[in-house]
């Protein structure tokens, strides 16, 4: 399948992506996971998104859709993939809108995934991420601990909370969220490819995923 997954910082975009993954061999391409991986490898990439992304602003357009051309003519997205975090502006989407053109593929479906502000600000400062960036298993404090406080169940690194995770930096992302990239739910209902679907739980958010897509 090749989706798109839009929703706020903290509304279930990266765990809806995982259990879709299991599905059908999609891959999950999550920009945040790219940046946050250049970061701690301290590439050239990573150390000009890295301010960005501690103020919690947007990365500048150019270097996005740079890291996307090349990672959507990789081998792996021949069997589809899904969007988790791209696109986040108008400027991406255009830019995605062309880049597809020009490959020849074709979105199967933009999903919105719509979760109320109260349970997305509950998430995001409950939030921990493993910090290994080939793993960034997410875990949260209440609802679904790592067996061994502090350590990730699958790889063994430290889970910690994301420098852009303080209170300060969640309420700048979800302006920016409100502000960049919410009007891109407007533009994929003019492109005839929105679902919004209302669920605070991403296996609900799965199941009206598959039902759209008839498997
Ligand atoms: P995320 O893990 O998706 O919340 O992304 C973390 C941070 O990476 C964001 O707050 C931005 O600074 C940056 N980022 C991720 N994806 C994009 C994108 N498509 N465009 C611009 N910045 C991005």
């Amino acid at each position: 399948m090749k989706l798109i997954l839009l929703g706020a910082p903290g509304a279930g975009k990266g765990t809806v992506a995982k259990l879709l993954t299991a599905l059908d061999g999609s891959v999950q391409i999550s920009t945040g996971d790219i940046l946050r991986g250049a970061v701690q490898a301290g590439t050239e990439l990573g150390k000009e998104a890295e301010g960005y992304m501690k103020r919690g602003d947007l990365v500048p357009d150019s270097l996005i859709m740079g890291i996307m051309e090349k990672r959507l003519q990789e081998p792996d997205c021949a069997k589809g993939f899904l969007l988790d975090g791209f696109p986040r502006t108008i400027p991406q989407a255009e830019a995605l809108k062309e880049l597809l053109a020009k490959l020849g593929i074709s979105l199967d479906l933009v999903v919105n995934i719509a979760v109320p502000r109260e349970v997305i600000l509950d998430r995001l400062t409950t939030r921990r991420t493993c910090e290994n960036p080939k793993c960034q298993a997410i875990y949260n404090v209440k609802s679904s601990p790592p067996k061994k406080e502090g350590i990730c169940d699958k790889c063994g690194a430290k889970v910690v909370q994301r420098e852009d995770e303080t209170e300060e930096a969640i309420s700048h992302r979800l302006a920016t969220y409100n502000e960049k990239t919410a009007p891109l739910i407007g533009f994929y209902e003019k492109e005839g490819l929105l679902y919004t679907v209302e669920a605070v739980d991403s296996d609900t958010v799965v199941n009206g995923i598959k039902g759209k897509l008839g498997l």
